[in-house]
């Protein structure tokens, strides 16, 4: 087979991905290649990609091209991905997730919400791919290699390296604003959380607490129990915080 050219447009924020942080990038393949492979050699991995067109024609990851070609590329906040509705790769309104060991803080912000994250500090890298492909979560990470897996059908890569920004970045991206409730799960791991009378946790509560709080919920999963002390003032800043920031962008 004769080596061939394709000539690639990336739209939206992906040039961010590009080692050359350009927007438009050339390759030359000797062999039939997968439009996902052509994408994917190129830094971009399938889960930031909403719509591709090749010579104007709007086609899906498997496709494999043979000949010269353009290739445009567009991210999910493309402004120009108002075309072709039908033919759009990502979905939105994912609500279950799995984040890779290094984002603690972002679940925990996460989990405040009451957004479903599995999460394990030690998990490996196999786990989970898994997790998101067979339980259908969306994986949040920071390693593209982890994206670029054929298995992982949705998933987002974290642009900051801060939680706070981060945090915000996946209530945007998968439109998490109107289904946010705070304080309804655990922390820890993840279950949401139970009323608890106060009676059958008052064994676990320091003498203070037993005197000044009434109002307890239980962690079904952990036996956590949560209540309105001075911890809940600081997660209740948290939350304004990431909430302001969200009204601040709308
Ligand atoms: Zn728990």
């Amino acid at each position: 087979m004769n080596p061939f050219k394709v000539r690639l447009t990336f739209h939206g924020d992906l040039p961010f991905f590009l080692r050359s942080k350009r927007a438009n990038a050339e390759r030359r393949l000797n062999e039939r290649t997968s439009v996902k492979d052509i994408i994917e050699a190129c830094g971009v991995p399938h889960t930031e990609v909403d719509l591709i067109l090749v010579n104007d024609q709007p086609l899906d990851f498997s496709r494999v091209i043979g000949s010269e070609a353009n290739i445009d590329v567009f991210s999910i906040d493309s402004k120009a991905v108002t075309l072709f509705q039908e033919n759009h790769l990502q979905v939105r309104d994912i609500r279950n997730f799995v984040a890779d060991g290094h984002l603690g803080k972002l679940v925990r912000d996460l989990r405040l919400l009451g957004i479903n994250v599995v999460y394990d500090r030690d998990g490996e890298d196999r786990q989970l791919v898994e997790t998101a492909s067979r339980r259908n979560r969306a994986l949040l990470t920071r390693d593209r290699r982890l994206l670029m897996h054929a298995a992982v059908r949705h998933g987002y890569y974290l642009r900051s390296q801060n939680p706070l920004e981060q945090t915000i970045e996946v209530l945007r991206r998968f439109d998490l604003a109107p289904v946010l409730t705070p304080f309804s799960r655990c922390l820890r791991c993840n279950a949401l959380l139970e009323p608890a009378e106060k009676q059958k946790i008052i064994g676990q509560l320091e003498p203070l607490t037993r005197i000044y709080y009434d109002q307890f919920r239980r962690c079904p999963g952990c036996g956590q129990v949560y209540w309105s002390g001075s911890h809940f003032e600081k997660l209740q800043k948290r939350i304004d915080a990431i909430r302001n920031r969200l009204q601040a962008e709308a």
